[in-house]
């Protein structure tokens, strides 16, 4: 197992709790791929002793053996309050094949789980799964997902829903919080072996520096402002970026109420739990910045094995001041491919900020957009253009296109060559609630045919795929719109 501290109050050997009657509700073949699963002719794995793996229910196939589940302790910063002990509340670890961490979430209470049940419900598990396996193919890093299985189990939040395991892999699932947590208990010990153990198997590179733990933690702010430039790209929203849902390893994990944002607005919150915003899509940059001063500070220990406190703070807050740098990068050339442009010329962030301003004055939907400035032709009369008409103030737009077509006119730009070079960039679907919705409400009724509908078009988003043509709209404007929250 990847995952190994020393002691039993960094991790407990947690039995997954069985459920009643599983079932395949979700199966992922190209996430079974990673663990050389074998699969059937109906796509799912052929030892039908996998359901019961997936379930919680046996902790052995034919081929393997789970002798050790575990679950870990981490700590954690929820909406910027220092909030103590967090996980894993849900989460068993069962163990790993070919390098892959094997996770069930929602398998029953663990040592850790506080007031919780350890259980999900169908919904967002279906969510977790279609969207991580989403973001893969999108390009994007993130934990990945095998299966959910469901069951009639009854499980209640605000109403009486009924219980769902997903099982994740990643390389590894080690969080920020898990930092956290043992800098608040001054565990020094643990934290070098937290450090020894991303270096070893994730950082390697780490090791040839003369301070590896400083340049682990410069790593893994980098990973990280690289994510999340990459949600800004797509249009994003996480929801819940508390430190425990950042990842050691800079993926994408923890889905809950995500959204993938429809009509752009700027300050876009997805949570409706989320009151005050902290986490809208303007904001995710910064908040990941601010997760990353919670793991300088748990770093600062681990520095001291090398430096006194004070020099140690100066390092970590030098080597912080190259996040924002990072993104920035990130961003301005994930920006700069959205609009075609391969050359980098003063001035580009300022055309691709105002054509964010006028999107977000109009609320016009940011994936549909995107894709369609890739039909644009520089000969064409910018009056003529299709994508103007989702603009209130025409001339503004109309002011921007013709800026936009005098910048391909300065690179020399083919129009077929760039609009295949968009195309790769900018994705046709996306993971929209109301698509995500649908699918869970057939599932309650049993129907899991829309799930794989949606894993099969979501697995190639930069494809046309013209038959799946209604699943690139924007939502419908007469239909309700989806609010997602912290229950889950
Ligand atoms: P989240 O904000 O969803 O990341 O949840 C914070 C922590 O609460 C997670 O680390 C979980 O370990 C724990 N948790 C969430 N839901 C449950 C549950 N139903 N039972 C036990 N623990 C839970
Ligand atoms: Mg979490
Ligand atoms: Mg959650």
């Amino acid at each position: 197992m990847a995952y190994t501290l020393s002691g039993d109050d960094a991790c407990q050997i947690t039995q997954p709790s069985p459920i009643p009657n599983p079932y395949w509700v979700a199966f992922s073949s190209s996430a079974a791929k990673l663990i050389d699963l074998e699969l059937g002719p109906n796509g799912l794995p052929v030892d039908p002793a996998w359901l019961e793996i997936c379930a919680g229910n046996s902790l052995s196939t034919s081929t393997h053996q789970f002798t050790n589940p575990l679950s870990t302790v981490y700590s954690g910063h929820q909406f910027g309050v220092w909030a103590g002990q967090l996980g894993d509340g849900r989460a068993i670890l069962l163990g790993d094949i070919n390098s892959q961490e094997l996770q069930l979430k929602g398998a029953g209470k663990t040592r850790y789980s506080r007031m919780g049940d350890g259980r999900a419900v169908l919904r967002s598990s279906i969510r977790e799964f279609l969207c991580s396996e989403a973001m893969h193919s999108l390009g994007i890093p993130t934990t990945r997902a095998l299966s959910v299985v469901g069951s009639e189990m009854p499980v209640r939040r605000e109403s009486i829903e009924t219980a769902a395991v997903c099982t994740r892999l990643a390389s590894s699932f080690l969080r920020i919080g898990h930092f956290e947590h043992f800098a608040s208990l001054q565990d020094v010990l643990r934290l070098k072996e937290l450090g020894d153990l991303l270096i070893r198997d994730h950082y390697p590179k780490c090791q040839d520096t003369s301070y590896p733990y400083l340049e682990l933690f410069k790593q893994i702010c980098d990973r990280n402002a690289k994510l999340v430039a990459q949600w800004q790209a797509v249009g994003f929203c996480h929801g819940v970026l508390n430190s425990d849902n950042i990842s050691a390893i800079g993926l994408t994990m923890d889905y809950g109420p995500f959204g993938f944002m429809d009509q752009f607005q700027i300050d876009h919150i997805c949570n409706h739990s989320d009151q005050g915003g902290r986490y809208a899509y303007h904001r995710q940059p910064q908040i990941m910045h601010w997760n990353m001063v919670c793991l300088a500070s748990a770093f600062i220990p681990l520095l001291g094995q090398t430096h006194d406190t004070n020099d140690a703070q100066t390092l970590l807050r030098e080597a912080l001041e190259e996040f924002a740098v990072s993104y920035a990068k990130a961003w301005q050339s994930l920006f700069r491919q959205k609009l075609g442009l391969t050359t980098a010329q003063d001035g580009d962030i300022h055309l691709i900020e105002r054509l964010l301003q006028a999107m977000h004055e109009s609320r016009v939907d940011f994936t549909h957009l995107f894709r369609q400035l890739g039909q644009v032709r520089q000969e064409q009369k910018v009056q003529t253009i299709a994508l103007r008409d989702h603009f209130m103030d025409r001339e503004l737009i109309d002011q921007w296109l013709s800026d936009y077509i005098n910048r391909l006119k300065s690179e020399n730009s083919s129009d077929k060559e760039r609009q295949t070079a968009m195309n790769l960039v900018n994705p046709k679907f996306v993971l929209r609630n109301h698509l995500a919705q649908v699918a869970i409400d057939k599932a309650k009724q049993h129907d899991f045919s829309e799930i794989q509908t949606l894993l099969k078009i979501l697995a190639n988003p930069y494809d046309e795929q013209v038959e799946y043509d209604a699943y690139a709209m924007p939502p419908p404007l007469d239909i309700e719109r989806v609010e997602v929250s912290c229950s889950s």
